[in-house]
């Protein structure tokens, strides 16, 4: 497909209530930055049914323009409805670059939008910057996380990529002063997909460290599953979530719901309290853009303190109950 533009476009996914999710407004970050190094604006795309939230937080969050496609068709998520609405608006305007979450819906809306407009895809991206072509340059963990590979797609339009949530920082809400572009398409005909019932919560966990303003995680170090009380009982009196690396989750001790890292979850806490965790390259993938990260270990070499603002040199079973203690008395 030709580009008509410049535009970079950012695919808002909405929740039931009609707010954005975070990971849209995550992405109009990087979006601001790439579209104006290619000369295009950033476009938002909202597809949902009573979305005006998403599309207010859309214009707060930057967008130069908000498409909104609502409809009683948009209102559960369907892989037919919503392909055919991205794809005939991206065939309608032509944008350079389409951005979606590398959610579960957005895993399985990027490829068919990718395929309708015969272009490529680079699933599951981490970072993002400019070639010297001025196409988009992609990273992305590849062979189960072991390589980081970086593409570009130098010819084909549009380029598309799908981005992991909590992978960038939500900006500071402006004022709104996107344009909103209003476009009906109907797509009840194309829906092969019946959603009966909605179960929310399949007995597993539900942890949500993207979202978390204060995580205190657990490693290795921490010896055991019991070894984690001392972490939940800081992570209770802070109102924190309670992260892990893989080392620990591996070793049975905790659930891979709570795992930080390259094959867990990326995490932007204000507060990152990492114990008895040595900072693996893995690791530190997912934490880094932490505002504030606090390390304890034992071992002074520790890699963890070559990116932690503040260092504890400690056995963790002797920091931890003490910090606890001084900040229920702060709090008290
Ligand atoms: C493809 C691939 C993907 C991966 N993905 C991830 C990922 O998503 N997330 C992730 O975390 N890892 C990931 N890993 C694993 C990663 O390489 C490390 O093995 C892992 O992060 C190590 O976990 P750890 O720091 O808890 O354990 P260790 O490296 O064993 O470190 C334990 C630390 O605890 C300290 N310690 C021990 N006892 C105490 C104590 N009492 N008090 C204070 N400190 C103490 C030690 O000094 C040490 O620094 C991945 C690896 C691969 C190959």
């Amino acid at each position: 497909m030709e580009a008509k533009t410049k535009d970079l476009w950012v695919f808002i996914e909405t929740n039931e209530d009609g707010t954005a999710k975070n990971v849209g407004i995550e992405m109009l970050t990087p979006g601001k930055e790439l579209a104006g190094k290619q000369g295009g604006a950033l476009v938002a795309v909202v597809i949902g049914c009573g979305a005006d939230a998403a599309v207010k937080a859309a214009s707060e969050y930057g967008a130069d323009k908000v498409i909104v496609v609502d409809g009683p068709e948009y209102k559960e998520f369907t892989v037919e409805a919503f392909a055919k609405a991205l794809a005939s608006l991206a065939e309608k305007y032509g944008p350079a670059t389409i951005l979606l979450g590398a959610t579960p819906d957005g895993r399985e809306l990027a490829p068919v939008v990718a395929c309708r407009l015969k272009t490529g895809l680079a699933s599951d991206c981490t970072a993002l910057g400019v070639c010297d072509d001025g196409s988009i340059e992609w990273t992305r963990p590849a062979y189960g996380g072991s390589i980081m590979e970086v593409l570009s797609c130098p010819e084909q339009r549009p380029q598309i990529g799908s981005i992991r949530p909590g992978a960038f920082k939500k900006g500071e809400p402006g004022e709104a002063k996107a344009e909103i572009i209003k476009e009906e398409i109907a797509a009840a005909d194309v829906i092969r997909t019946q959603v009966l019932e909605v179960i929310k919560d399949m007995g597993g966990e539900n942890v949500d460290l993207e979202g978390a303003d204060i995580i205190v995680s657990g490693g290795r170090g921490v010896g055991g599953p019991e070894g984690f009380e001392p972490i939940r009982e800081l992570a209770e009196v802070l109102g924190a979530t309670v992260g892990a690396s893989r080392a620990a989750v591996d070793a049975g001790w905790i659930s891979h719901a709570h795992q930080v890292g390259q094959t867990g979850k990326i995490v932007g806490p204000k507060l990152y309290i990492a114990c008895g965790i040595s900072g693996a390259i893995q690791h530190l993938a997912g934490m880094t853009s932490s505002d504030v990260i606090i390390a304890i270990n034992k071992d002074p070499d520790a890699p963890i303190f070559d990116v932690a603002d503040y260092g504890i040199v400690g056995n963790l079973f002797e920091v931890l109950p003490v910090l606890t203690e001084e900040i229920k008395k702060a709090r008290a």
